[in-house]
């Protein structure tokens, strides 16, 4: 009985939560810090950028809910409304009362001196009261941070009886504090505008009868209706009704999208004119606009390298500082001339610069605003880390068959070898195909299909990537595939030699050692290929090539077509892999786009992995770096314009940050930097180095 109650009060559980009103970068580390210091926490993250907490903790939440609110925020549980408006508010008002006291201070020293103290001691508590609520748990923890360093600030201002100035710096905590916060906030909703996509009512058929209920409530299988100009509440496949889909909320592209029977719809995305009768595939938990959202919350959590950087350099810059200041209000009046309250008024300045606060703002803001941007365009970038590498990307590699060309091979003519029957060549291999997922078998069934062919009934089927297929049909063994494949198994081909080729791919079909014939397939290059090639040399990139299971014949009429460097044509899967290290080797940073299914190891291999049409791809979704949800070649472009753009961004507000701290440092000396102006300071900084990365926001496709 006792250890089965003892095991209850053991159980772990795992829970998402949201912290509302994080205004700081570092105040969002320091909090992880605390509540994973907890007894009952096992283990936890804050991410800043969209305040989300994830716990794993025993029993109760509540003290969990305490520490939070005890530094100034509010803990929310993900049903609740968010309370980040409320929090800015506050934080608004706050400064308000602040300013107002501080107003009244001004008007009774006009009558009296002595009578603007009282209201000068009201500004401090009432502007500086999260601030010093923030220090006393730093304390409490015997931690210093920025809190402890300001409260210094301003006790030490009463102290050497510098009222004003405790008190106006009291004020402009509250109001950066509450800039802050609206900023942030502001940025924070840009991402969970994405989340809104998501309705939340969905009318599921029961016998044929809509019913209107919660997403949630609807498992895998259900049948759902979509009627015109709503949006489609979970993924799935339509089973009946034609209509036009704005995928805009997937893949960034708004021109509408066909769908009829067979076609997949995805949450999110709005219906148009026509009602869809949709099978639902999983719940609304599995939906690519739910993983999208994850998956753009998650990339903010790796650090990139120049915030690293920036991480390290903090850690020293701070504590260097602070015995700086302690040196100069202890040294000063003991080596050089002046009071003591001259020189620890100055002491106080300089701790007031020690904050890094704008230092630690410059990578993430700037950070989470592409990320945002991008992920409105249908591009999905997995973390801070590919911006910055696809900034400086040497070299591009494209697959051929669904990256360059369109992906929608057609058979263009059957050969016959000798007076074997064209229709038989197609029904063999239609026979076989019908077991292969490869872009190229479809082709192949369309063709049959379509010529109202019976694929020959196939059994043992096998396929060697990046070669072909092979199978039994009437105890024979069957092969279709490219030429190499055949020649490796001892079937000769020069029969197909004479056949013409305008890029066309050519499969050839085998029974036994004998060949049967051959069909040409032909799928058209991307319109925008081209021109995305053009594009990408203007923007530096120094070599782009073609990496192709393909024949070098087929292959090489594309690439002259498309203005690439180089061809490789002929390579399994494998090679490709080791092309791609090779070209890593050359380059430094290299880029991969392909199609994410057999182009796995090469996408991995690559500094940055980009998977095109991501959208119908859930593997390619997960494991690409980058993750093009349409099918847009002209997304490249763009995100070597912003990864480009987010670098400099980062690197500005570095310099800014630096900048203005060292005018700061050495404003103290001569006596001109009074505690009021440090404040300001550091204020300007951290909002220009916020407004900075916040124009990303609005960062064009178009350049
Ligand atoms: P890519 O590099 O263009 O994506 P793959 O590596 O998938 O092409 O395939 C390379 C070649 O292998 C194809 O051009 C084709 O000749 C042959 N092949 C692969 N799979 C099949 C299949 N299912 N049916 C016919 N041929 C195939
Ligand atoms: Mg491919």
């Amino acid at each position: 009985m006792q250890d089965t109650q003892s095991m209850q009060t053991l159980k772990w559980r795992e829970k998402t939560l949201h912290v509302d009103g994080l205004d700081c970068a570092s105040c969002a580390r320091e909090l992880q810090e605390v509540i994973c210091r907890l007894d009952n926490v096992g283990e936890c993250s804050l991410t800043y950028a969209t305040g989300k907490l994830h716990l794993r903790y025993q029993g109760s939440l509540d003290k969990i809910k305490n520490l939070v609110k005890a530094h100034g925020y509010q803990l929310r549980e993900s049903h609740e409304e968010e309370k980040g408006d409320a929090v800015a508010a506050q934080r608004v008002k706050q400064a308000a009362w602040a300013a107002l006291f501080l107003l009244l201070a001004v008007v009774a020293s006009a009558f009296y001196q002595p009578l603007s103290i009282p209201f000068l001691l009201v500004t401090i508590i009432v502007g500086g009261q999260t601030t010093f609520r923030r220090a006393w748990q730093a304390l409490l923890q015997r931690r210093l941070d920025m809190n402890v360093l300001m409260t210094t600030a301003v006790i030490g201002a009463i102290i050497i009886g510098e009222w004003w100035e405790g008190s106006v710096v009291a004020f402009l905590f509250a109001a950066s504090n509450a800039l802050e916060t609206y900023t942030t906030e502001k940025n924070r909703r840009s991402i969970r505008t994405l989340m809104r996509e998501m309705p939340e009512a969905a009318h599921k058929l029961v016998e044929g009868i809509p019913e209107t209920v919660n997403v949630a409530t609807i498992a895998d299988g259900d049948l759902i209706l979509v009627r015109p100009g709503e949006q489609v509440p979970l993924d799935g496949v339509v089973i009946d009704g034609v209509s036009w889909i704005n995928e805009a909320a997937i893949t960034g592209e708004a021109m509408p999208q066909n769908k009829e029977q067979g076609s997949r719809v995805y949450a999110g995305t709005l219906n148009g004119n026509g009602s869809l009768t949709v099978r639902v595939t999983g719940t609304w938990q599995d939906s690519t606009l739910t993983k999208i959202v994850r998956l753009v919350e998650e990339a903010q959590e790796h650090r990139v390298p120049l915030e690293q950087f920036v991480d390290r350099f903090a850690r020293v810059y701070t504590p260097v500082v602070m015995l700086l200041a302690a040196a100069v209000a202890v040294m000063g009046p003991l080596t050089q001339n002046g009071t003591w309250g001259e020189w620890i008024y100055k002491g106080l300045a300089l701790l007031l610069v020690a904050c890094p606060c704008s230092l630690v703002l410059a990578a993430p803001v700037t950070v989470v605003a592409a990320l945002t941007n991008a992920a409105r365009q249908g591009v999905l970038i997995k973390g801070g880390v590919f911006l910055e590498a696809m900034g400086t990307v040497q070299a591009i590699l494209f697959d051929k068959t669904g990256t360059l060309t369109k992906g929608e091979p057609e058979v263009k003519q059957i050969y016959a070898a000798g007076d074997f029957p064209e229709d038989e060549v197609l029904a063999v291999a239609a026979g076989l195909e019908a077991h292969s997922e490869h872009l190229l078998a479809r082709a192949v069934r369309q063709k049959a299909e379509e010529l109202g062919i019976k694929p020959l009934l196939t059994t043992g089927f096998t396929a060697i990537a990046g070669k072909g297929i092979q199978g039994v049909i009437n105890d024979k063994f069957y092969l279709v595939g490219s030429l190499a494949y055949l020649n490796e198994n001892g079937i000769a081909t020069e029969e197909l030699q004479q056949l013409p080729q305008r890029g066309e791919t050519v499969i050839a079909v085998a029974c036994e050692k004998r060949l049967l014939g051959a069909l040409l397939i032909k799928d058209s290059v991307r319109k925008e290929g081209a021109p995305v090639i053009e594009a990408l040399r203007q923007l530096g990139i120094k070599s782009m090539q073609m990496l192709t299971g393909d024949r070098q014949q087929a292959a090489a009429a594309l690439g002259i077509e498309l203005g690439l460097d180089r061809v490789r044509a002929e390579l399994l899967p494998q090679d490709k892999e080791k092309t791609v290290r090779q070209m890593t080797e050359t380059w430094g940073q290299v880029a991969m786009v392909g199609d994410g299914i057999n182009d796995a190891p090469a996408l991995a291999a690559a500094t940055v992995g980009i998977a095109m049409g991501a959208a119908g791809s859930p593997t390619a979704l997960e494991t690409a770096d980058v993750a093009l949800m349409g099918d847009d070649l002209t997304n490249l472009p763009y995100l070597i314009r912003l990864g480009r753009q987010a670098t400099a961004v980062i690197r500005q507000n570095i310099v800014l940050s630096l900048l203005i701290k060292t005018i700061a440092i050495l404003l103290v000396f001569p006596g001109w930097l009074s505690l009021w102006l440090a404040i300001v300071a550091d204020m300007g900084a951290s909002l220009l180095v916020t407004l900075n990365g916040m124009r990303l926001l609005t960062f064009k496709k178009k350049a």
